[in-house]
């Protein structure tokens, strides 16, 4: 290992759907953070590592911080992404190149006063047509705070985003790698697994069902050729439980094939997935339920 080498903890940071989850994604080069275009998709805290010759960054996404939500998962979220940047190298705050919304001030606020380097990346550049657009914004985001760098990206295709890590690395301590180097998260295949399944519940409804859905896999074993999973999606009340499943069955089956062909990629395996839809009344708003689904402090 060369006596060179940098590594550190990077927080992304954000309010919702600017896209934390997909540049993590994106820099790891895996799927492990799930992205949906719902708000709150994310909700716990998420590492994903790159591990390179010289370098290895720990990127911690987080969900994302907004003001109100008073049930105890909103509140446990707002703990998680504010838990994130204490004791980090570096922290990356992200916006969108729509420019800085009331939405953003959460998140600034936190990081304003860190005595680690702030980087702003100014996400989503491929949707902006007016690219002239860009350098106003980076001006008037200097005046906000005194960023270590400014830089526009693309989470999404990829622009910039090597620029990007070479400012992180610049601001990594000279040490050993914190993980192995083909170690790509500190989650384990379950909770993936689960979140998979969740991913696929964000993505096919609309307001009610996500949000009051949980996944818990009560089964995953590994053989040979096959990945067996058996999970339970928790949801609130009877009639989400209903819609859920869809005609005959239809929903639910769509929701287990997509999730089935996602895991199939990150395990690399065949899978096999039994899915089950039953109701815990009040789950999101209670503190031993949520402990029990896996939103646990010491996460
Ligand atoms: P998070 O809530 O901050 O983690 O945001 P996500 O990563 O879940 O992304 C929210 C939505 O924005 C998803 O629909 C993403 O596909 C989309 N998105 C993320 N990054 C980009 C980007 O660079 N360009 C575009 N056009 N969309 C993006
Ligand atoms: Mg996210």
């Amino acid at each position: 290992m060369s006596l060179r080498y940098r590594s550190g903890l990077v927080t992304l940071i954000g309010r919702p759907n600017v896209g934390k989850s997909t540049l993590l994604n994106r820099l790891v080069g895996s799927k492990i953070s799930i992205i949906s275009p719902r708000p709150q998709t994310t909700r716990h805290r998420i590492l994903g590592i790159k591990t390179g010759k010289h370098t290895q960054a720990v990127y911690i996404d987080t969900p994302g911080l907004q003001a109100g939500g008073i049930k105890q998962i909103n509140r446990y979220m707002g703990r998680v992404s504010r838990g994130s940047v204490a004791g980090v190298d570096c922290v990356v705050l992200i916006i969108t190149a729509q420019g800085w919304r009331p939405e953003d001030r959460p998140a600034l606020s936190l990081v304003h006063n860190q005595s680690c380097p702030v980087i702003l990346a100014i996400n989503k550049i491929d949707k902006l047509k007016d690219k002239s657009k860009l350098l106003p914004l980076i001006e008037q985001s200097m005046k906000k705070m005194d960023f270590a760098a400014v830089v526009p990206i693309s989470a999404k295709t990829g622009a910039n985003l090597v620029d990007l890590e070479n400012v992180i690395y610049t601001h990594l301590p000279m040490q050993p790698p914190i993980y192995p180097p083909d170690q790509l998260t500190d989650r384990g295949e379950r909770f993936l697994a689960a979140e998979l399944v969740r991913e696929q519940v964000f993505r096919s409804f609309g307001q009610e069902v996500p949000y009051a859905a949980a996944v818990e896999v009560e089964q995953f074993q590994r053989t040979k050729d096959l990945v067996h999973v058996n999970a339970t999606i928790w949801v609130e009340k009877a009639g989400q439980k209903a819609i859920l499943i869809g005609k005959k069955g239809a929903r639910l089956k769509l929701i287990g094939q997509r999730a089935r062909l996602a895991m199939q990629e990150l395990f690399d395996s065949k899978v096999y997935l039994e899915l089950w839809v039953k109701v815990r009344k009040g789950w999101s708003d209670n503190a031993r339920a949520l402990r029990s689904l896996g939103y646990s402090e010491e996460d």
